[in-house]
């Protein structure tokens, strides 16, 4: 296993300029805390090195893993083969002239968010608290009841498979809850919205009530993954969570949280397996009280056990 990684990792250090790493642990990449090793790792230096990088993996049938603040992500505790590309440092740059902002696919959605709200720009106060990148944040199209980051989308840049630069339309990207349909295997790197033109004092209010409703409901002072589960059409994960009397059961350091029963927090030392108990435990009986089969939200990645 090692030995693979470190014959990948010099295949591309010779045409790669970013930083390479391997064996690097994920839980330090998630915001869940939790995470066996990528084989090797990437952090791109711009985007010809992720043309290169994408190149390489095609040309050896290398697996990708596209990773942006791995907020909406379980890696298993095995870890993840092949190359994970890391894009939380790269494609950073944010700009706002009239209601057009250029964002890119690794800007924190927290900071598009800001330059909005000081720009007086309105619509993306449904994004308040809303952790992770732009490029994570539209490949799910996340959000919030008072709306969604694909609601203001005009266009966003990808990288495809085979290493072209393509511009896509939100029309062409089959948008819905939770989703957006990309061509395979496509990296954001580039996103643009229009924005109209808001009261600033208003936009700063919403973002702090949002932000308040936030921190009273959501179990914030844990690690976490979000929301595990979709919200069923018309009702709330949470709300049958808590109807099958499954807050606070634990599996090792893993707990269906007493605040949210959607969310599952890490209270110190949580495993992927204890996780994922408890999301079969969670959709068993929910099931069994109520018929609804739960789908779930976050992104699960990698071998359960060593690879
Ligand atoms: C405390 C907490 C609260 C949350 N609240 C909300 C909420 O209110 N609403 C909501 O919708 N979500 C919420 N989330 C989930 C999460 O924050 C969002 O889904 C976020 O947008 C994910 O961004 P990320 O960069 O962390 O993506 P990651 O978790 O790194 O990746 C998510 C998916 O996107 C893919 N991806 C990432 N970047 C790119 C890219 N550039 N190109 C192509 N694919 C890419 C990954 O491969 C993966 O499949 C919450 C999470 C936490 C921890």
């Amino acid at each position: 296993m090692v030995k693979g990684a470190v014959r990948l990792r010099e295949r591309l250090q010779d045409v790669i300029r970013g930083h390479i790493l391997i064996e690097e642990p994920l839980c330090r990449h998630t915001y869940f805390r939790i995470g066996g090793p990528a084989e090797v790792m990437v952090y791109p230096a711009d985007v010809e090195d992720l043309k290169v990088l994408l190149a390489v993996a095609r040309d050896e049938s290398v697996p990708v893993l596209v990773l942006g603040s791995g907020s909406n992500m379980l890696v298993l505790d095995g870890g993840v083969e092949g190359v994970v590309i890391n894009l939380s440092r790269t494609f950073l740059d944010l700009s706002a002239v009239d209601g057009l902002v250029r964002c890119g696919a690794g800007v924190r959605t927290s900071r598009l968010l800001a330059l909005a709200a000081r720009s007086g720009l309105t619509g993306f106060e449904g994004l308040t608290g809303v952790p992770g990148t732009v490029g994570g944040a539209i490949r799910g199209n996340a959000g919030t009841p008072s709306g969604t980051i694909l609601d203001h989308l005009d266009w966003i840049r990808v990288v495809d498979c085979s290493g072209e630069e393509r511009l896509l339309s939100r029309g062409e990207m089959n948008t819905g809850y939770r989703s957006c349909a990309l061509p395979t295997g496509a990296v954001i790197v580039e996103a643009a919205f229009t924005l109209r033109k808001g009261v600033p004092v208003e936009i700063r209010r919403t973002i702090s009530t949002l932000l308040v409703r936030r921190n009273l409901t959501q179990p914030v002072e844990f690690r976490s993954a979000g929301c595990i589960f979709k919200n069923p059409l018309g009702d709330f994960a949470g709300r049958l969570v808590e109807l099958a009397e499954l807050k606070r059961l634990r599996r090792g350091g893993a707990e269906i949280s007493g605040t949210h029963g959607n969310f599952i927090v890490n209270l110190g030392g949580a495993t992927a397996a204890d996780v994922l108990w408890l999301v079969d435990r969670a959709r068993t009986e929910v099931r069994a009280k109520t018929g609804v089969a739960l789908e779930l939200e976050i992104q699960v990645v990698g071998s359960p056990g060593a690879r």
